[in-house]
């Protein structure tokens, strides 16, 4: 029996800077990371993959304004749809190229997956997540009068906002867990999966939000009951006093000492943060262990020689 892990990988792993935005670029990026997780597939491990997809809504909304004359605005349900397509593509053809270099041959699938949310989420009432390109103040002006909420951004310009409510369920749960139980090697749940409501009835209904890609991740690990989450990000380590002259590189902490500095603030909300939270919850929840490192560094983490160990 081969030991599962849930890997979830960062903007970093699927695009090198913002700066460079080419297609080469992003193979290049996604290329490097499939190499590790190659190797770690080839060191014996079964892997589910979820990623993040910022940088690609980004884009895609960006288009979307800059053709707003010619063509109707994308939805933010269809934006990330349209993300967990293209970017899984690229997972597929890259993991599989980078495992044939090593001999193996494995089916790799991506699921198009929904993520149900809560209706009354409190996130619904306070819109904080800024997606798409800044706008002028007059652009801004006319998004708020179709209902859509605005906020300037640190005096750069004004910027849409959207509500990040916290994921309940991973919908196709039952498909992945079959698909992975039947061998294949799955990518799932990608840009923290599409956010969808269930109405009076029982219907589901996409909506206008975004969902942390760590915090399902964690549900994901925990509904396959995976015995790793691995999150990849563009750190080798967790710190405590991070970019401070008291910065502490961990190579350990219990999930007691995690909640601790959590509250303590030493993971930022919308950076590290989320990554511990994920991280919490899946120890809570009775996983096994979850590491934080980067792409590179994967091979020697989970030898015990990089990386940040949580464990229960
Ligand atoms: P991802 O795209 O992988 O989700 P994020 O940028 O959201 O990456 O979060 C990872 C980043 O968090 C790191 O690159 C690092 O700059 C930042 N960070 C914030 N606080 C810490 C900390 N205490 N220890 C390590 N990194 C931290
Ligand atoms: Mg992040």
């Amino acid at each position: 029996m081969h030991k599962l892990a849930v890997v979830a990988i960062g903007g970093n792993s699927l695009i090198r800077n913002e700066a460079h935005q080419t297609v080469p670029d992003q193979w290049g990026a996604i290329g490097e990371t499939c190499g590790h997780l190659a190797a770690m597939i080839a060191a014996g491990w079964d892997i589910v993959i979820t990623h993040g997809n910022g940088p690609q809504v980004g884009f895609a909304l960006l288009r979307a304004e800059l053709a707003s004359d010619l063509l109707h605005p994308v939805p933010l349900d269809l934006c990330v749809a349209d993300t967990q397509g293209s970017l899984g593509y690229m997972i597929q053809q890259a993991l599989r190229n980078n495992l044939l270099r090593l001999g193996i041959r494995r089916s790799i699938v991506t699921v198009v997956t929904q993520v149900l949310v809560d209706r009354d989420d409190p996130a619904f009432l306070n819109p904080t997540k800024p997606v798409g390109p800044f706008l002028t103040r007059e652009r801004a002006e006319q998004y708020r009068k179709e209902g859509k909420a605005v906020m300037e951004d640190a005096g750069r310009g004004w910027r849409r906002v959207v509500p990040s409510p916290r994921p309940r369920e991973i919908l196709e749960m039952d498909a992945i867990r079959a698909l992975q139980s039947a061998g294949f090697l799955i990518i799932a749940a990608g840009g923290g999966g599409i956010p969808v409501i269930c109405e009076e009835g029982g219907a589901l209904k996409g909506v206008e939000a975004v969902i942390d890609k760590d915090l399902t991740a964690s549900l994901l690990a925990i509904g396959l009951r995976a015995d790793l989450f691995l999150i990849s990000t563009a750190v080798d380590q967790v710190a405590i006093h991070y970019r401070t002259p008291q910065e502490r590189w961990l190579t350990e902490m219990t999930v007691d000492e995690a909640r601790r500095y959590l509250h303590e603030g030493h993971f930022p909300p919308g950076s590290m943060g989320p990554k511990i939270e994920a991280a919490i919850q899946y120890l809570e929840a009775g996983g096994k262990m979850v590491l934080i490192t980067s792409p590179s560094a994967i091979g020697k983490a989970l030898e015990g020689e990089a990386g940040t160990r949580i464990l229960p």
